[in-house]
């Protein structure tokens, strides 16, 4: 059984983001760049499956500009077998990424394919259940626990206040939550191995798939900032201060 994992290449998490001063997107020059963390989790999973006997070869995909290839290493190192690059240095919306993805699944056939729930960088949340229903396959999104079966998969989601197990029939489309795993560490033999796995080299129109973009961003701005607190010497005078203050009680 093959596994397809795309790995997005995004502003990493430690980074405090920069608005640009015109408000048209985030400043990315001289930013650190890591994996999505949610893909991180993704790949964990998929080595895992593939180190139970699950599945026998395991695919990184990423969309992106030439350093995209240090995402799929990183996958690489982590146990990964081959990866599939598809360069382009537009910005590419969740659904042309799942048109591409699709493209992907119709040549390399997986019975899986794993997602994060969202990227960290555009908080879309959209990509994993779009290539589900490009491809007609089920989804099981915000994934908590995976019990994989030979037809199908029982997959254990987070829900509101509580969780929810379903089954589908694979193939299927997965997407995860931080909880599903804690991502490994890749070695240093391992990240010495990594350098000889191939990765393949394509663009999006060798899938046939137009990345023109389908929406605008018109404004990006930063959150409000927080205001600094106070500290009080009483219960009572908290309590007033939030009674007669903030209005919450
Ligand atoms: P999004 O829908 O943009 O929040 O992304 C959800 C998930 O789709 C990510 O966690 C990745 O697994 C995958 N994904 C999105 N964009 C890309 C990309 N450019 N390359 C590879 N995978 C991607």
């Amino acid at each position: 059984m093959k596994v397809l994992v795309p790995v997005k290449r995004v502003i990493d998490y430690n980074v405090k983001v920069r608005v640009k001063a015109d408000q048209s997107g985030v400043d990315l020059a001289n930013v650190k760049m890591s994996m999505n963390p949610f893909d991180e989790i993704c790949v964990e999973e998929a080595v895992r499956l593939k180190e139970k006997g699950k599945a026998t070869e395991v695919i990184a995909v990423s969309i992106g500009p030439q350093q995209a290839s240090e995402t799929i290493r990183t996958a690489l190192a982590m146990g990964a077998d081959r990866g599939i690059l598809v360069k382009t240095d537009a910005e590419v919306e969740p659904l042309a990424v799942a048109k591409i993805l699709k493209a992907i699944c119709d040549i390399e056939k997986p019975q899986l394919v794993i997602t994060g729930k969202q990227a960290i960088d555009d908080d879309s949340n959209q990509t994993g259940q779009m290539l589900a229903s490009l491809l007609g396959w089920a989804q099981g999104t915000f994934a908590h626990k995976l019990e994989l079966g030979d037809s199908t998969a029982q997959i254990e989601r987070e829900i509101d206040g509580g969780l929810q197990t379903v089954e589908v029939k694979l193939p299927a489309v997965m997407t995860v939550d931080l909880r599903l795993n804690e991502p490994r560490y890749a070695s240093l033999p391992n990240i010495m191995k990594a350098k000889k796995k191939p990765i393949d080299e394509k663009s999006p129109a060798d899938y046939g798939v137009d990345i023109a973009p389908k929406l605008k961003v018109l404004k990006v701005s930063e959150p409000p900032k927080r205001q600094a607190g106070v500290k009080v010497k009483t219960v009572a005078e908290l309590l007033d201060k939030l009674k007669n203050e903030a209005g919450v009680i």
